[in-house]
């Protein structure tokens, strides 16, 4: 497993819940971390069907682009009784006309799980693949995993995305009601990063 022996980190997302919260995790590190606002970096089509797949593209991409280890990090939520589903499409379920609205994206999910003969409570779990690429084009690879299962209607206004309608097994809050950042250590995210320290970087927690 290589080390991460450099001074700058760039965290290749364009999704600004993502990267407050994975800025956040380095909170304690001596690194300048950079994002790709600060090189009007685009972001590449996400062509792979997994999220390992779409993780590499987008670290790959923005580290042979600025010369800077990149993070990438490719997420969703995955619903028992849809197979899966949305997972590695999860964004694409929030797409409008006028943009990505996650209240619709969670109404049209509910709807779905809703038809089908499962049983409430519904299963469902937030999975998160992180990718460390290197200019050289090495790359590293974690995943993270939470289950836990789904409410309707979404509760609390905190975190991004489909935070209000999953509430993880062992706790009463919804993520969306949990502070940011308490959610933020045990997360599908929060449990890819620890693996990332423990193998890349000094763990210095
Ligand atoms: P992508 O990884 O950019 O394809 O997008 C993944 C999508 O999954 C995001 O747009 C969010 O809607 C959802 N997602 C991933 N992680 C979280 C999370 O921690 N909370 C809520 N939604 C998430």
């Amino acid at each position: 497993m290589r080390k991460f022996l450099d001074n700058s980190l760039l965290i290749a997302t364009q999704n600004k819940g993502k990267l407050a919260e994975l800025s956040k995790l380095f909170d304690n590190y001596q690194l300048e971390i950079k994002s790709p606002f600060d090189f009007n970096l685009k972001e590449p089509d996400e062509t792979e069907n997994t999220f390992e797949g779409n993780a590499k593209i987008k670290a790959h991409y923005a580290a042979k682009e600025t010369g800077i280890p990149s993070l990438a990090d490719d997420s969703g939520i995955e619903v028992q009784g849809l197979n899966g589903a949305p997972g590695v499409f999860t964004a694409n379920w929030a797409e409008t006309p006028k943009g990505r609205n996650f209240e619709y994206a969670m109404k049209k999910l509910w709807l779905e799980i809703d038809k089908t003969k499962f049983q409430k409570p519904y299963k469902a779990q937030f999975c998160c693949t992180l990718v460390l690429a290197w200019p050289d084009g090495h790359n590293e690879v974690f995943q993270g995993i939470i289950k836990g299962e789904l409410v309707w209607p979404g509760r609390g206004t905190n975190g991004h995305g489909f935070d209000p309608m999953f509430k993880p097994y062992g706790y009463e809050e919804t993520f969306g009601e949990m502070d940011r950042w308490e959610k933020n250590k045990i997360s599908h995210r929060g449990l890819a990063f620890t693996k990332l320290i423990k193998n890349c970087f000094n763990d210095i927690t």
